[in-house]
């Protein structure tokens, strides 16, 4: 699910079922401090140091040294090539099987195990989904390559193929429940479909998002009490939350073991209600100052406090309802077009699956800037909050933030001059170099209007 750390990684994900999509990015929409995952550098497993050099070379701007900067061209040239030969690749291949008539054999197959409908779903849908995350997997794999070959990951392939696996099977317990429910309704209501599904969702991703961090998450990583792992950090990240009149009690405070996997830093928030909470990779910790980490911290803080999970979720409550609406209009032009051709029976045929998602995954496509230009609203709104909840607590905490943002960025080879439409298109955060020059420019301190958040 830290697939979606990187929007562009998830891309092709997209067309493998959109609600799944949804859901999933929803979850770990619970933010991540960088665009891009991963990272290179095996980082020395130093201890918290706590009496910390001061930075030597001052940010004034976002640069890699020459022979980075290379790596950073290279890896975005060949991250931009993925990412649009993924989309292109996802909608191919629901159209290739349309066109061969796969799903329909899949049906027949189903009907001929039961009468029983829901079990005609747990045939049919394993089937589909296995096929296309098959189809997708070489893709898959030479991105995971490409991660490993510039030390963004240290991830064996056994535990790569273990994630997959995982992955593959909460993925397919979810559909098959979704997939099911949704020709319930459809079967029920031919005309209305679109609007009873859209309801059930809602309660279905609060459900997805409250049990994530206590039951997704932990399949795929390891976390601890922070207070336990780091409990120097813990003290101070108290005067961060203090300063921001806030109490975030220790216990929602965690360490997750992302070293095992890769070599970035990162942070994020996740759940609500009960189990909501704020999590800090260890790279992080180890990798950057004190005052850096407390920034990030500041960031994430941000997140929670300015309750973006749940603006979040009203904002893609708002956007899948008009997606479903228009869903439906497609799904049936679709239908009355190519049906017969690909002897799909009606909008209430199992079969019509992957009409349904090609309908989704072309309107996901629309969706995506509209979806990341929120994302990158949030984001910059968590750096202001990270910049004011800091502003008293270090004198220099614009440069922290800066050298924090281009450790961020040199560990994961970010390329400093991103195309503006990619930015605008598939960019989830601000790029790092805009980021570090809204940073340094910030001062709302001496104006009369005063900081946004942190008075
Ligand atoms: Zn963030």
């Amino acid at each position: 699910m830290h697939g979606c750390l990187n929007n562009r990684e998830s891309a092709l994900k997209a067309t493998i079922f959109w609600l799944v999509l949804c859901v999933i990015s929803a979850i770990s929409f619970s933010d991540a401090l960088a665009q891009t995952s991963s990272v290179p550098q095996i980082s020395t497993p130093a201890q918290l140091q706590v009496n910390q050099q001061p930075h030597e070379v001052k940010v004034t701007e976002y640069r890699l040294p020459p022979d980075k900067l290379a790596k950073a061209e290279a890896l975005y040239k060949t991250r931009t090539v993925l990412y649009l030969l993924g989309l292109i690749f996802g909608i191919a291949i629901l159209w290739a099987l349309l066109k061969l008539r796969v799903a329909p054999a899949f049906r027949d197959l189903a009907e001929r195990a039961s009468r029983n409908t829901f079990i005609q779903a747990l045939v049919f849908v394993p089937l589909l989904t296995l096929l296309i995350a098959i189809i997708s997997l070489p893709i898959d794999i030479y991105q995971q390559h490409i991660s490993r070959a510039y030390g963004l990951s240290v991830q064996s392939w056994s535990s790569w193929v273990g994630d997959w696996f995982k992955a593959e099977g909460v993925s397919l317990v979810l559909t098959v429940l979704i997939v099911f429910a949704l020709f319930v309704i459809i079967r029920k209501s031919p005309r209305r479909w679109w609007f009873y599904f859209w309801l059930l969702t809602l309660p279905f991703l609060v459900l997805l998002i409250f049990v994530a961090p206590v039951i997704l998450d932990p399949i795929f990583n390891k976390f601890e009490p922070l207070e336990k792992a780091q409990p120097q950090l813990v003290g101070a990240i108290e005067k961060v939350t203090h300063r921001g009149g806030l109490d975030i009690p220790r216990a929602r405070m965690f360490e997750m073991e992302a070293s095992e996997k890769v070599t970035n830093y990162n942070a994020y928030v996740t759940g609500i209600g009960a189990t909501k909470r704020v999590v800090v990779w260890d790279n992080t910790a180890r990798d950057m100052t004190i005052p850096e980490t407390l920034f990030v911290f500041g960031h994430e803080m941000g997140h929670y406090v300015l309750n973006h999970i749940y603006k979040g979720l009203a904002f893609y409550a708002g956007l899948s309802f008009l997606g479903f609406w228009l869903g439906r209009k497609v799904v049936l032009g679709m239908l009355a077009r190519w049906g017969e051709d690909w002897r799909i029976r009606g909008i209430k045929d199992l079969a019509a699956l992957p009409v349904l998602m090609l309908a989704l995954s072309l309107l996901t496509l629309v969706a995506e800037p509209i979806g990341n230009a929120f994302s990158r609203y949030q984001e910059h709104q968590a750096d202001i909050y990270g910049l004011e909840v800091t502003h008293d607590l270090f004198p220099d905490n614009r440069e922290v933030a800066a050298s924090a943002f281009q450790k961020l960025g040199e560990k994961s080879y970010d390329y400093p001059t991103p195309d503006p439409m990619l930015v605008f298109w598939s960019y989830s955060h601000p790029s790092i170099a805009e980021r570090i020059r809204f940073t340094l420019e910030y001062d709302p301190w001496h104006t009369p209007a005063g900081p946004k958040y942190v008075k």
